[in-house]
Parts: structure tokens; C-alpha cells; sequence
């Protein structure tokens, strides 16, 4: 394909304006995918985000566009709009040359609105701004234009109009595409080397590992030998294509065309997101610049119910990771719970995707620790520990501690200021400026500690807001606060598993929660059980279980000797989900049940 027929955009906005449904009427108008073969956000092509409703991983598409007789090739990227997903979306940008803006016309402008719009920036992408939605009777698209012309230093009239609904205005949104994003800009003469940038890839059980690819310079051909640059590996390609809407076999790739291709290698460590594909014959000399590693936000243990899974779960890590470059994990042992690992995630909601794909794509039962944010401590003796797991706080005499503060960007109809304010005051929040984005409307700057926003900050900020706030964050530096740790003991020993980081003020609160929620899961044993939660060696809260007076075996009164025994042996398969903390039987529902958050 001749580079300057070729059109890389992507799709970017807040979550739910509708990106996915944008491409699904840009998928049926280029004739790719039929009205027989269409669902609804098509390319939300796991189960997971058709049943949530929520894209998690870009996914890029070719589609043909014809503007006054002449063919165009449009590399298109869905992207998600989750602040979790950022990561993804910044890879998919480095792969285009513009950026389509949607905007919902009842919404207006909201918090990823704003951050996806700056990431754009930062990779000097055209921006098309785009309203969407305009069938609904709610939408007040003249005013959101005003808003958004104002955001972007363009006159209201240059916002389209499109609704991903009925197709509407959608064939213009193509036609400004190929009119305003740029040609990529590729090395293309017959003898340049070639680079591509590997900015996705994912595991296929029959094929093994399939790498998306933008080519920048030079070709690729599907019979000749590449190189990659990073980790030096050559292979020998057993496809190459582009996906269109499944994926096709193509000869070449050339300068600008983005596409997969197939090493036919099944061991992960063998292919790098970031990295740079060339020829193995006559090579490039210089690797493309790649990517920043993304730096994990909380840190969670995923231990398997069943330890005789722990190398499945190692090898279902290694190749998740392959899809989901931002995971980042090493092995762990608990005492309660066994083998497992500590994993990076970027939050809360790409903790429970990565669980919830292990499950189902990998078939692991898993138990999660409770997710922490990273402290730095610095000990009286001058001794430094970075902590990503608060069982492993230091001993001994505290000098400081360190948190993790993030930037976060809040927007909101005014008259949720004051409510606001006071959310993120509770928070430890310390506020920044402010400004209108229109006469109704504020963008409010706070910095926030990170362990303060990630867990149920947005749910209160939305019952606060009646659901019109929108949040935005990025980390921010640190600072110190008067953070403790807070120990759970069973009979005296602690759980490591339940060992928290919190600050000060709510360390009893936790202790209580915790030591109440444990006396109503363990079971009553034959001696008594105390339940204690400690800072160090001060106690702060204490429940007892009490012991159990009569034997099980008490009930069965009389001689009924099978009765007695399947009695025994229901006890005895029972043990075997039974943890052992010193001399008390732990139910590994328990565990599973004080660990999760409600
Ligand atoms: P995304 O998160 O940006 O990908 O948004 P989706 O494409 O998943 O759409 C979010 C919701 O908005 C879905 O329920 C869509 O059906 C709906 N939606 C998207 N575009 C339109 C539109 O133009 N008009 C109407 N009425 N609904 C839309
Ligand atoms: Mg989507």
C-alpha cells in the first residue's frame, strides 16, 4: 500500500461516550463487516467486555474508505476509556497520526475527556472533535461545541456532528479523517530498513504468540527472516497480515500499514511490547523509541485455592502479561495463604479484570489479598525499605513514611463544590485551583494521597454528585504521613494476609472491622480463640471466639455406627480447605470472605 493512502486515527474519549458504537457504524459503512455479521460493539471482542460494557483493550481494525474515486487505507483503534486503561491507550497512540475526540452532546466535556486529549497532544496527533449521541432528545450539542471549540482554540463549527446510534454524520467523520489526519511519514524507499513497533500482542493457544505491529519504515515481507531488536531474537514469520475484520494474510507490510504477524513461537519470553521488528538481512540500525513501563499503582497477592495450581498460575501470568503489558508480578509466600504472587496493577478495576481473566481464560481459582499502594520507610537506624506489602513493614523503631500522592482532576456541576470540598478533605486531599469549563461546570485540582483515591473514593464522589462528577488522576510525587501498620492475630499469631497499612486516625476502626468480621467466620473450635488486631505490641481491638462444649460425635446418640462414619469423613474432607494458624482450623471461605471488600 502506497504510505500516503494510509490514514492511522484512533478513538478517544470518556467511558461510555460511545467509541465502540462510533466503530461499529464506521465497520458497516466501509463494508468490512455485514448487517447479518454485526453485534453491538463489535470490537469488544472478550466476553468480559460485552457482559460489563466497558472496552479494555484497543483493538485496531483496517477499514477501506473511497473519497472522489480514490481508495484509502484507515487504521483504526478503538480504545478504552477507563482511567485504568490509560496505559493501553497511550501505546495506541504512538501507532496513529490522529485522534478522533467523541464527545457525548448530553454530557459534555468530562475528566478522560480532558486527560485522553492531552496524552493526543503530547504525540502531536491531528484532533478531530466529535459530538456523538445527537439523537438523543437530551443532547445539547451547540452548547458542548461552544465548550469544546473553546478547549481547543477551533470555531464551534469545526465540531462534527455524528450519533454512533442511527450512522448519522458518520460518513463526514470518514471523509475529515482522510481529509485531516496526515499521511504517515515513514521511511519508504525500496532499500530502507525496516521498523515496526510492537505496540500489543496477545497469546493464541494454536498459534502461539501474535504481535500487532505499526510499520514505520520499509516493508516486511511474509517469507524473510526478522529480528527482534531488543532481545536480539531471530525468527522466521509463518504469517503476516492485517485485520480487516478478522485477521488476513497479506505478502508485505509496508511503511505506515499497521497489522500482526505470526512467529509460530510459543515461549513469552520471546516477544516485548515496545519493542522493534526488523530484517534479519540488512537491518535497521536504531531501534524505534518504544515505551515507558507503566508504574503499577496498587500491589495485591494472588494466591491459588488450590496450591497445586501455582506453576498454572505462573505460566497463566507470563502469558496474560503478553496482552496486558502493564501487569507486572513476582512469586510470594504467606503463611495463610500458601505460594502465590505479588502483582502491580494500575487499579482496582485492572485488579479484578486480571483476576476474572485468569479465571476464565486460564481456569484458575484464585484468593486476593487486600489491594496496597507502595510505602518508603525510613527506619531510626537510617535503613530504607520500599514496601509493596504490608506484611512486610519493618520491625522496629519507625523514623518515617512515605506514601504515594497522586494529581487528580474532578469535574462537576458547581453546585456540588461545597460537597465536594468535603470529600476530598475526608480524604486528606489538599486542594488546587479551580476554573470553569462552562458557566455550569468546574474542573477542580486536588492532590490526593493514592491509597485515599484508588478504593471508594469514586463511588462516594458519585452518590455525592448524583452521578454528574467525573475523576481523572495521575501520580504526583509523595509525602509523609503519620501511616502505621495494623496486625491481625489469631490466638496470638499473626495473619499475615491481613496486615494493613492505614493511616493513624483509622487504625482502630480497622482493627475492629477486622477482628468482628473474623469472630463471625471462624468456626467455634474446642478452646477458646482470641481474635486481637496490634499496632506492634499494643493490642487495639479484641474479640473472642468461644470454645465449643460438646464433641460433634455427641449428636449422634445410640450406636449408629454409618452414620458415625460418614460424619468423620465429611469432617475429614472438610479439613482438607482448612488452613492451620497455629493450632486453630481456618475455613478457606473465611479467608476469601474477610478479604473481600464490601
Ligand atoms: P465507549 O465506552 O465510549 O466505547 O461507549 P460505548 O460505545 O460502549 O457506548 C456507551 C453507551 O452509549 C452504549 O449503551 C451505547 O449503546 C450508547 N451509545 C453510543 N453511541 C450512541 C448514540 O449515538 N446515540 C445513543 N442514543 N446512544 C449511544
Ligand atoms: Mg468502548
Amino acid at each position: 500500500t502506497d504510505q500516503s493512502l494510509v490514514r492511522n486515527f484512533c478513538i478517544i474519549a470518556h467511558i461510555d461516550h460511545g467509541k465502540s458504537t462510533v466503530a461499529d457504524r464506521i465497520l458497516q459503512l466501509s463494508g468490512i463487516v455485514e448487517q447479518r455479521e454485526m453485534r453491538d460493539r463489535f470490537l469488544d471482542r472478550m466476553d468480559i467486555e460485552q457482559e460489563r460494557g466497558i472496552t479494555i483493550k484497543s483493538q485496531a481494525v483496517r477499514v477501506p474508505w473511497t473519497v472522489d474515486g480514490t481508495e484509502y487505507t484507515l487504521g483504526m483503534i478503538d480504545t478504552p476509556g477507563h482511567v485504568d486503561f490509560s496505559y493501553e491507550v497511550s501505546r495506541s497512540l504512538a501507532a496513529c497520526e490522529g485522534a478522533v475526540l467523541l464527545v457525548d452532546a448530553t454530557q459534555g466535556i468530562e475528566a478522560q475527556t480532558l486527560s485522553n486529549l492531552y496524552m493526543a497532544m503530547d504525540h502531536d496527533l491531528a484532533i478531530i472533535p466529535v459530538l456523538n449521541k445527537i439523537d438523543l432528545p437530551s443532547a445539547e450539542p451547540d452548547k458542548h461545541a461552544d465548550e469544546i471549540a473553546g478547549l481547543l482554540g477551533v470555531d464551534p463549527s469545526e465540531v462534527l456532528r455524528v450519533s454512533g446510534k442511527t450512522g448519522d454524520g458518520v460518513a463526514e467523520l470518514l471523509n475529515r479523517i482522510v481529509a485531516e489526519v496526515p499521511a504517515p511519514k515513514g521511511q519508504d524507499a525500496p532499500d530502507s530498513p525496516a521498523r515496526a513497533l510492537i505496540f500489543d500482542s496477545v497469546y493464541d493457544s494454536y498459534r502461539g504468540i501474535v504481535t500487532y505491529i505499526r510499520m514505520v519504515d520499509g516493508e516486511l515481507k511474509s517469507r524473510q527472516k526478522i529480528r527482534m531488536m531488543g532481545l536480539g531474537t531471530v525468527h522466521d514469520p509463518i504469517e503476516l497480515g492485517v485485520i480487516s475484520p478478522e485477521m488476513q494474510p497479506t505478502k508485505a507490510l509496508g511503511a505506515g500499514e499497521v497489522g500482526y504477524i505470526i512467529t509460530g513461537v510459543k515461549d513469552v519470553s520471546q516477544s516485548k511490547v515496545g519493542d522493534t521488528i526488523t530484517a534479519e538481512v540488512a537491518p535497521a540500525e536504531e531501534p524505534l523509541a518504544g515505551y515507558r513501563d507503566p508504574q503499577p499503582m496498587v500491589y495485591a497477592g494472588l494466591f491459588p485455592i488450590d496450591n497445586a495450581q501455582f506453576p498454572d498460575l505462573r505460566d497463566a501470568l507470563d502469558k496474560l502479561k503478553l496482552n496486558d503489558a502493564a501487569l507486572v508480578y513476582e512469586p510470594e509466600t504467606s503463611v495463610a495463604l500458601g505460594f502465590g504472587f505479588r502483582c502491580g496493577f494500575l487499579g482496582l478495576l485492572h485488579m479484578e479484570i486480571v483476576s476474572e481473566r485468569l479465571r476464565r481464560e486460564f481456569g484458575l481459582d484464585l484468593i486476593s489479598t487486600a489491594p496496597s499502594v507502595t510505602y518508603d520507610v525510613v527506619m531510626e537506624d537510617r535503613s530504607e525499605h520500599h514496601v509493596t506489602n504490608p506484611s512486610e513493614f519493618p520491625e522496629g523503631k519507625v523514623r518515617s513514611v512515605t506514601e504515594p500522592m497522586v494529581a487528580a482532576d474532578i469535574i462537576l456541576p458547581k453546585e456540588f463544590i461545597g460537597s465536594v470540598m468535603e470529600l476530598c478533605q475526608e480524604h486528606r486531599g489538599n486542594m488546587g485551583t479551580m476554573e470553569y469549563i462552562s458557566p455550569e461546570r468546574v474542573e477542580m485540582h486536588y492532590t490526593i494521597p493514592l491509597a485515599e483515591i484508588v478504593f471508594d473514593f469514586f463511588d462516594q464522589l458519585k452518590s455525592r454528585t448524583k452521578g454528574y462528577a467525573s475523576l481523572d488522576y495521575h501520580e504526583s510525587g509523595e509525602q509523609t504521613a503519620d501511616l502505621v501498620k495494623v496486625d491481625i492475630l489469631i490466638q496470638g499469631e499473626t495473619v499475615d494476609a491481613f496486615s494493613a497499612i492505614v493511616h493513624r486516625d483509622k487504625a482502630y476502626s480497622y482493627g475492629v472491622m477486622m477482628t468482628k468480621k473474623l469472630r463471625e467466620l471462624i468456626p467455634r473450635q474446642q478452646f477458646e480463640i482470641p481474635i486481637q488486631a496490634a499496632i506492634g505490641s499494643r493490642i487495639i481491638a479484641r474479640e473472642n471466639i468461644r470454645a465449643l462444649r460438646k464433641d460433634v460425635l455427641a449428636k449422634c446418640y445410640g450406636g449408629d455406627i454409618t452414620r458415625k462414619r460418614k460424619l468423620l469423613e465429611k469432617q475429614k474432607a472438610g479439613k482438607k480447605r482448612m488452613k492451620m494458624l497455629g493450632h486453630v482450623e481456618v475455613p478457606q471461605e473465611a479467608f476469601i470472605a474477610a478479604l473481600a471488600t464490601d
